[in-house]
């Protein structure tokens, strides 16, 4: 989360920290806690539910692994989770008035705080069936988040990373925001560098082992800018048309990405753990 204009004035450096492989332990622990949290809202979510249940569900899962929703009181975010609804890209207040429907197209961002350390996924779902259209449009949000996961590779350039989830998402026929954008991650929410969903390979700064990274697609059926409703927070696309948004944290290592949180993924990459 976060306007890429806000975001950079909380920086206070443009240097990409490296994690350590124990610093790395604990931040695949907090992702993990956040995709157990989207699971169990994606789980839940039905017609006749309100936005507000969903969020109060994932601070009692918080509740439960002893964490902290990250996203609360962030720069005065007012609840744990980011519910954005249909033309809703992200940012959405969780509201006890703002009732799921069927067709419903649901993004939902989580981040928690475990022993200091940062965890942020998102995912998107429709509320049962789904128009055509949502269902191209989450569908082909989620391959472009992972094509761009597939160039977070040592000795890639960023933008190798951008350019990737930008021609998917437009050979689908879609746009990407640029408003938003991913960033790094760790023992702060949104650390360097600014990771934009669009841009040309070969640019940017050269990728290292250790560098964690909150890679975000945030996509929309119509075209990209948006706009900001009165809450001060909702990003609305401008043309009202349908948005969808996954992200992952992932680490580079020198074997390749590492996506934060879930086991299997991990034993794909040889990362199996020890406990
Ligand atoms: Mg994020």
């Amino acid at each position: 989360m976060k306007s890429a204009g806000t975001y950079r004035r909380s920086l206070n450096s443009s240097v990409i920290s490296l994690k350590t492989r124990e610093q790395i332990e604990h931040l695949h622990r907090a992702n993990q806690i956040v995709l157990e949290v989207l699971a169990a809202l994606q789980e839940a979510a039905r017609p006749g539910m309100s936005t507000l249940a969903l969020d109060q569900l994932a601070t009692d899962v918080c509740r439960r692994r002893k964490v902290r929703p990250a996203f609360l009181g962030l720069y005065g975010f007012p609840n744990g989770l980011c519910i954005s609804l249909n033309e809703e890209v992200v940012h959405g207040i969780p509201s006890a008035t703002r009732i799921l429907r069927e067709g419903d197209v649901v993004s939902i961002d989580y981040g928690v705080v475990y022993e200091g350390w940062y965890g942020d996924a998102a995912i998107t779902f429709g509320i049962g069936q789904v128009s055509d259209v949502a269902r191209r449009l989450i569908q082909a949000t989620e391959e472009a988040l992972y094509l761009g996961i597939a160039q977070a590779r040592v000795g890639n350039r960023l933008h190798d990373i951008s350019a990737a989830v930008q021609a998917h998402v437009e050979a689908a026929g879609f746009s990407v925001v640029r408003e938003f954008v991913g960033h790094g991650i760790g023992e702060s929410p949104h650390e360097p560098p600014q990771i934009p969903n669009y841009g040309a390979a070969g640019s940017g700064v050269r990728l290292k082992a250790g560098m964690v990274f909150a890679l975000e697609p945030m996509v929309t059926a119509g075209d990209w800018p948006v706009r900001i409703l009165a809450d001060g927070w909702t990003a609305v696309t401008a043309d009202d048309s349908l948005s969808a948004h996954f992200e992952r944290s992932v680490v580079i290592t020198d074997q390749g990405p590492e996506i934060l949180g879930k086991l299997d993924e991990r034993e794909a990459y040889g990362q199996r753990r020890r406990d």
